[in-house]
């Protein structure tokens, strides 16, 4: 299989050369929170996945409807009219468990495709409404937006444009809120007025009769786990409104109780004019993202026929009746199955294990909201110094965690990544903790 592997399957970027400089690890089955690879390993999952399998493994209610689904109509397009009962279901119910205000949904293969879906149907809606200026987008230092050349874009990170002529010249970004390395300090007061007048700077900058909208996660997670001051989010959005462009809140991560409540905005109790999310909406058993806007967007870019249908965009599988199917209970499963109620229970087990690592001498920060966290390393805690890259420390990291059984995510900078299933266990927190203990022991006291 490794063998076949190398040869043959293209893996997607990553920073991360394989365990045991071999290859990849083939996995083989999982169960709740816990992985078995090709060789029988047991590994404890601290990542979902890839942030997305937020209710675990192992879930036959989810099977079960996927198979009924495919049994009784595998595939309706939601073109020339058509359209399949589990695509409305699964519309009218992320309405009913959205933020107010967000009232029509598409649905789309993944979190790239609801954020292209976004852009082009913003331009759409500023075309419509007679102000085809507005075409510049703002997004923020370390902000991950998706794969698609727009996507990568948006994403102010360096290793997604390297080769590529991106930022396109209507692509701009603003700084980080990044409390820990903030030049205005880690006061939250401080952390929000920076970020808002950056915003404002920005947009006067480049005009706002030029500006069609401002996106950003609700907390940055491939940029590093970014968590802002509580009131950061409501400030931005309301810095928004003032300026007069759009605000889209990139919920692929946060959204479905990864932070707490079913969204992040919820917590602050934020009404996005356009919102992306994925990855828990399937929980990862199957392929499926979607674009939620307001009346207003919405009543921009329809092309008026009964339908709903918008102007000049589609895919094959928008809207595939199998995927909306795994949604719709993986959603059921959040509510009745007290999946949601338990990560919110067990979340101070996650936050106490990660502000205990602390104690060790290179865990510069601990932050975490919910169910997403971070630990940054440092090789100095007064400077905040970050280690020599030449070191290779988080990809030594995440490979010992291996060996410990323990799978978490190791970015660049020294920062290391936790997204547990909101299934966990106190027990499995502290095997998590544990295991992570023992892994950056073996790592960081041999530098
Ligand atoms: N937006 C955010 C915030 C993401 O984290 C991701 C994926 N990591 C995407 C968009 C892209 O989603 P996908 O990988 O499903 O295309």
């Amino acid at each position: 299989m490794l063998a076949l592997d190398r040869a043959h399957l293209v893996h997607p970027v990553a920073n991360w050369r394989g365990h045991e400089q071999r290859g990849a690890t083939v996995l083989q089955s999982g169960r709740g929170a816990w992985l078995r690879d090709a060789e029988g390993r047991e590994l404890l999952d601290a990542f979902a996945g890839l942030w997305c399998v937020n209710i675990g493994y192992g879930h036959d209610s989810v099977v079960e409807a996927a198979a009924r689904q495919m049994r009784k109509l595998p595939y309706a397009t939601g073109y020339f009219g058509f359209s399949s009962e589990p695509a409305i279901e699964l519309a009218a119910k992320l309405v009913e468990i959205a933020p107010a205000g967000l009232d029509h949904v598409y649905l789309t293969l993944g979190g790239s495709e609801a954020v292209d879906a976004a852009v082009r149907l913003i331009v759409q809606y500023y075309n419509s409404t007679g102000r085809p200026r507005k075409k510049q987008f703002i997004s923020i230092e370390r902000g991950y937006h998706g794969s698609s050349s727009t996507g990568a874009g948006l994403t102010a990170l360096p290793a997604f444009h390297r080769g590529f002529d991106l930022p396109r010249p209507e692509q701009h970004y603003i700084a980080s809120p990044y409390p820990y390395r903030n030049p205005a300090g880690r006061d939250a007061k401080a952390v929000i007025a920076s970020s808002v007048a950056a915003l404002r700077a920005k947009v006067n900058e480049l005009g706002a009769e030029n500006v069609a909208a401002y996106f950003c996660e609700p907390i940055q997670g491939s940029g590093g786990v970014i968590v802002p001051p509580v009131g950061w989010l409501k400030a931005m959005r309301e810095a928004c409104r003032e300026l007069d462009i759009l605000f889209v809140a990139d919920e692929v991560i946060t959204g479905f109780g990864r932070t707490g409540p079913m969204f992040a905005c919820d917590a602050e109790g934020v009404s996005p004019d356009l919102m992306t999310v994925a990855k828990g909406l399937t929980s990862g058993y199957a392929p499926m993202g979607a674009l939620l806007m307001s009346e207003r967007v919405y009543a921009g870019i329809a092309d008026g026929t009964p339908s709903g249908a918008v102007v000049g965009h589609g895919a094959t599988y928008s809207a595939h009746p199998v995927s909306a199917a795994v949604a719709l209970e993986v959603i059921r499963l959040y509510e009745e199955g007290g999946i949601l109620a338990n990560g919110q229970r067990v979340a101070r087990h996650f936050e106490s294990g990660l502000q205990a690592m602390l104690r060790h001498p290179l865990v510069g920060d601990a932050r975490s909201r919910g169910l997403l966290g971070a630990l940054e390393l440092v090789s100095d805690k007064v400077t905040k110094e970050r280690f020599d890259p030449a070191l290779d420390l988080p990809d030594r990291l995440a490979a010992a965690g291996y060996r410990n059984g323990l799978i978490f995510r190791a970015f660049g900078d020294g920062i290391l990544g936790f997204a547990p299933a909101l299934c966990y266990t106190p027990s499995e927190f502290e095997a998590m903790f544990e295991r992570l203990q023992r892994t950056l022991d073996e790592v960081l006291d041999q530098p």
